[in-house]
Order: structure tokens, then sequence, then C-alpha cells
């Protein structure tokens, strides 16, 4: 097997940080993908919410070559247009008034946390600095960003921790309410926790969440890093519960598979940074902005009505395949509960080795297919996982 040789050299000399399915991907058009033996697979994946328009769509692919064959980066020092259109583009769709970027979600989520943390300094001295966020979320692998996620297993082996961060159980407002304190500057949540097994917050549980942020000035960080770009059938999720951020973090689907993020800055910390406060050397990147700009056109109203229309076919039929105890999440977010003893890791392996590429979300088996899949791509995917459920119905 071709792939062999692959395999062989991975473990010889890459870090074992991942623990990687069977298989050594090739290339791939839309929502199928090939190995290096020819072997057919269905993505309901999208390279972890990142390949938004599938893999190698011919529209972002000749924005990114066009603009790659003329300027593939320039520092920060200079004016480029690709980054200021994405930003243009981000700001008039969210009712952010500025943007800055990023090169991933954890460096979006540190940046956030700057910006927070800087405006407990300008608005009271340094007395607020304290970041809430809840149980079982998500936001990050650099050292602050695992400690803002609110899960213990990711809180060891690496210390010591940044201090100012605590952690409210989600949906329970009380909680929160007991843990926000004088000291308390942001609030930083997912609408949809991805990785915590695509848990949605509340609408009820949101929305009093926004009016007690306002209330006290404490700013409201939505991670979007996941959920944003379409993903949940509208450009944010948050638009879901009419509430307005102080605060939006992206990356995974923004860049269709370029590393980008972004921090979007709502009214009250438009003016937070300045000169010298932050920068990255590649944040920005042109040609990273210009697959976003591909990928925010493509996203109009009639996409978004697809991703949930798509999204709702799914529900509909995984709820009635065997072994399925419930599927939660919006539009092309799916995180699916099995039957008692079934493994979400063992379901995935099997679907694998029957040609479709599902993930995993602690329990649950998670879908991210790319938001442009077709809807034989769709059904082809779906028959793999009804036969691979089937074979455990008894
Ligand atoms: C994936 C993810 C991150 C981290 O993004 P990276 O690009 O891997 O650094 C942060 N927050 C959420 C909600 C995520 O899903």
């Amino acid at each position: 097997m071709k792939g062999d040789t692959v395999k062989a050299a991975d473990k010889q000399y890459l870090a074992p940080i991942y623990n990687r399915f069977d298989a050594v991907l090739d290339h791939g058009k839309g929502a199928t993908c090939y190995d290096m033996d020819g072997k057919e697979y269905i993505d309901f994946t999208a390279g972890i919410g990142v390949n938004s328009l599938g893999f190698c769509d011919d529209g972002w692919v000749k924005a990114v070559t066009e603009q790659l064959s003329k300027l593939q980066h320039t520092s920060n020092l200079y004016y480029t247009q690709p980054d200021t259109q994405v930003g243009q583009i981000l700001c008039q769709r969210s009712g952010m008034e500025k943007v800055f970027f990023a090169n991933s979600g954890a460096e979006a989520n540190e940046g956030a946390i700057k910006v927070a943390r800087k405006y407990g300094v300008d608005r009271y001295e340094g007395r607020r600095n304290k970041i809430i966020t809840l149980v079982n979320s998500f936001h990050g692998r650099t050292i602050t960003t695992l400690t803002a996620t609110g899960q213990e297993g990711f809180h060891k082996n690496f210390g010591p921790f940044p201090q100012g961060f605590d952690y409210a159980i989600a949906g329970d407002m009380e909680d929160l309410k007991n843990k926000a304190d004088d000291a308390t500057v942001a609030v930083m949540a997912e609408m949809i926790q991805g990785e915590g097994g695509v848990v949605p917050l509340q609408e009820s549980y949101v929305k009093e969440l926004a009016s007690f942020c306002k209330e006290r000035d404490i700013l409201l960080i939505v991670d979007e890093v996941q959920t944003g770009i379409g993903r949940t059938g509208k450009l944010f999720s948050y638009e879901y519960f009419g509430i307005q951020p102080d605060i939006v973090t992206l990356a995974k689907g923004l860049g269709g598979g370029l590393p980008i993020g972004a921090v979007l800055l709502g009214g009250k910390v438009a003016d937070t940074l300045h000169y010298s406060d932050h920068g990255s050397t590649f944040g920005g990147n042109p040609v990273a902005c210009a697959g976003a700009v591909e990928i925010l056109k493509r996203i109009d109203e009639a996409f978004l009505d697809e991703v949930r229309q798509k999204g709702i076919y799914i529900t509909d039929r995984v709820r009635k395949m065997p072994c399925v105890t419930g599927v939660t999440g919006r539009g092309l977010m799916l995180g699916v509960s099995l039957k008692e003893g079934l493994t979400s890791g063992q379901i995935v392996k099997e679907a694998l080795e029957a040609g479709l590429m599902l993930l995993t979300a602690k329990a649950k088996v998670r879908m991210l297919p790319p938001l442009t899949i077709s809807d034989e791509e769709i059904n082809k995917g779906l028959d793999i996982l009804e036969k691979v459920l089937s074979a455990h119905n008894q």
C-alpha cells in the first residue's frame, strides 16, 4: 500500500500528539476525497469545520492562486487590499466596528482576552481583570486559552497557568451571577460547545447572560471559532438570539483551508488596542484573506438557507437510524448520541473503513460537513452511516 511509507515516516519523525485515523489522504473535490491508494471517502468533517466550501472549490482556488501569484505576503507595516476587504465585510455583516487578524482560533481567543484585560485597565484601572468561561468549553491550546478552557483535563502538565479565570456552569444563570464580582471584566462562551460534545446553550440563558453583562458593563466574548461563518445556518451563531456581543472570535471556517483567525470588536472595545498593543507577523496574510473574501461573498442568505435545509434533512434521517438516541446542534454542526454500550470512537472508525469521514465530540459522533456538500454526497454518507449503525442493532 502506497500510504504505508507515509505512515511509517509520520511515526518516525512527527511528535505523536495526534491519534490519527488510518487513512493517508491525498486529494479531494467538494465533499469527496481519496487516499493515496485511491479509496474514496465522503467527508462529513470539513477538516474540523475548516473547509467551508469543501476540497478545492473552483472559486476559492482561483481567488487564492491569483493572490498567490501576485503577492504572497508582506509585513503588516504596509497596507494591502485583501485584509481590508475581509475586515469591511465582517464588520458590515456582524454589526461590529473593527477587526484584527490572527492565524488560528487559539490566537484569536488570546487576542480577545488581551482586549478584555486592556478594557479593564482603561476603564477600571486594572481592578477588573477576571474572565468567566463556561464549564465544558473549549477555547484553544495556548497556555492562556487552555486556562480559559473550562475542562479540568486541560489544566494539568503545563503549569503555572495564568490567573484571572473562573468557570460557571453552562446554562446556570445563578452560578454565573455568583461567580461574577467586582473584578469580572468579561464572560467568554461558545453558543454551541463544539469540542465539548455539540452542546447548545439555551436561548433563555443566552439572552439573560447578554443582558446581565450589559447591565454590569461586563464584556461578552462569543467564541465563534467553530460555530461561525455559516456553520450553524447563520453567518454567526449569536444571530439566532438577537444579541450583540462585544467581542467575537473567528478562525476555522473563515479561511476555507488556510490558516486565519479574526477578532471582531464592538463599539465598547473598538478603541481599546492601539499601536504596539498587539500584532502578528502572519496575521491578515493576503493569500488567506483572498480565500476568506471568496468565502464571505459566497455565503449569502440563499446559501445560509441551504445550510439550514441540509441540516434539517440530515437530522431527520439520522434520528430514525438504529442505535441513535438523539441529535443536537444546528445547521451543519451536528452531534449524534448513541445507545449505551456504543462509543463514538468505534462508530467513527468503522465509518471510515466504510468510506465516511466523521468526527467525535466526547461521547457523540460529530458531523461538520462542508457547507457546500451536495445532496448526493449527503445521501451517500448517510447510507454508509446507516449501514454501520445497523450492524450494531440487536
Ligand atoms: C477549534 C477551536 C478553537 C481553537 O482553534 P485552533 O485554530 O485549533 O487554535 C477555539 N475555540 C473553539 C470553539 C474551537 O472549536
